[in-house]
C-alpha cells in the first residue's frame, strides 16, 4: 500500500513541462482508474475534487489503482486562460490523442493520453464550467463498443442528468472521453461547477460521484447511491450568436423548453436587441455562456436533446 507522488515531465515542450499527479495503490488488486482534472486551466471545483478524493480515500479498502492528475492543462491555469492552451489557442479537450509532431496543445494530448489514459481501465474526467460558463451538473459519455460501462458510470455519478453522444456530433471530437472509448477504455466527462468559482457544494458533488464510481466499479466497497430519476439526453444543440454584443439569457438551466421558446437576446451597447436566441427545438438547455460579453460567432448555450 502506497501514495506515491509523481511528475510526468514533458521537456520537448517549449519551456519544458512538469505535471504533478500521485498513484494510490490499493490492497486489494482491481481496477485501474485514472481521474483527470483541469483539463480546462480554470475550472476549480474538478481540480480540488481529484486532490481531495486520493485524499480521503482508504487504501485499505481500495481494490485496484488509482492515478490522479489534479491539473493537467498547467499552462491554462498558470495564465488563467479559459477554454484553451495559451501558446497555441487550442482547445486541450478537442486535441486526445494528440500528435506528437503537432502543436503544443497536440503534444500535451499526446503525452497526457499516453501516460494516463492507454493502458487505465476506466476515465473520469473531471470538468465544470470554465471562467464565462455556468452549467447544470451534467455526466457525458460516448456511443462505442465500451458504451455501456461508461453509461454506467455516467449514472452512477448521480449528476440527475447524462448525455449520450455519437461520434456525429464532431463538434467535440477529439474530447478526453471518445479518445478513451476509441482506445477501448470507457470513460466520462464530469460537469460540476463554474464561473471560475471553487465552491465546496461542487466539489462535494463531484466527489460523490467518485465514491459512487469507484463502488460501482467493485474499487470501493458498498453499492452506489444512484438517485432515481436522472434524465438521459441523446446528443445537444450548441447554438452561437451571429453578431457580438451584450448577451442575456432568459431561461433556466436545467428546465425544458420548447421549440420556438425565447432563450434570451443579444443587444448593442444602447439596449436596441440585435438578435432573438429561439429553441430551435425542444431540449433542455445544461450550459451557457453566463458573460454579457460575446462575439459574433461566439457560443451561447447547448441544448440537450430528449433521448430517443
Ligand atoms: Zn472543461
Amino acid at each position: 500500500m502506497s501514495i506515491r507522488r509523481r511528475r510526468l515531465d514533458i521537456p520537448e515542450l517549449p519551456g519544458g513541462l512538469e505535471i504533478p499527479y500521485v498513484e494510490v495503490a490499493g490492497a486489494q488488486s482491481g481496477p485501474r482508474l485514472t481521474l483527470l482534472g483541469g483539463v480546462h486551466g480554470c475550472e476549480y471545483a474538478g481540480m480540488k475534487a481529484v486532490r481531495r478524493f486520493v485524499e480521503l480515500v482508504d487504501q485499505a479498502e481500495l481494490s485496484g489503482s488509482i492515478t490522479a492528475v489534479p491539473v493537467v492543462n498547467i499552462p491554462a491555469f498558470r495564465e488563467r486562460t479559459a477554454f484553451v492552451v495559451p501558446h497555441d489557442r487550442k482547445n486541450l479537450n478537442r486535441c486526445f490523442p494528440g500528435d506528437p509532431a503537432g502543436t503544443y496543445t497536440d503534444v500535451l494530448a499526446h503525452r497526457v493520453f499516453d501516460t494516463f489514459v492507454r493502458g487505465a481501465d476506466y476515465l473520469v474526467d473531471l470538468h465544470a464550467g470554465d471562467l464565462p460558463e455556468s452549467l447544470q451538473p451534467m455526466a457525458i459519455y460516448d456511443e462505442s463498443p465500451v458504451g455501456d460501462r461508461a453509461r454506467e458510470m455516467a449514472f452512477a455519478y448521480a449528476t440527475g442528468h447524462v448525455v449520450r453522444l455519437s461520434p456525429q456530433e464532431s463538434n467535440i471530437a477529439g474530447s478526453s472521453s471518445a479518445a478513451a472509448a476509441a482506445a477501448g477504455v470507457p470513460a466520462i466527462i464530469a460537469e460540476v461547477g463554474g464561473n471560475g468559482v471553487l465552491d465546496g457544494a461542487s466539489v462535494e458533488g463531484h466527489l460523490r460521484g467518485l465514491r459512487n464510481v469507484c463502488r460501482q466499479l467493485g474499487m470501493l466497497p458498498g453499492a452506489p447511491e444512484i438517485p432515481e430519476g436522472q434524465t438521459e439526453h441523446h446528443g445537444w444543440v450548441w447554438m452561437y450568436t451571429p453578431v457580438g454584443g451584450w448577451w442575456e439569457p432568459q431561461m433556466q438551466l436545467g428546465s425544458a423548453v420548447k421549440e420556438g421558446s425565447l432563450l434570451g437576446t443579444v443587444s448593442d451597447l444602447y439596449g436596441d436587441v440585435l438578435y432573438e436566441v429561439r429553441a430551435p427545438e425542444a431540449g433542455v438547455p445544461l450550459f451557457v455562456t453566463s458573460s454579457p460579453a460575446v462575439a459574433g460567432g461566439g457560443l451561447l448555450l447547448a441544448i440537450a436533446r430528449p433521448a430517443r
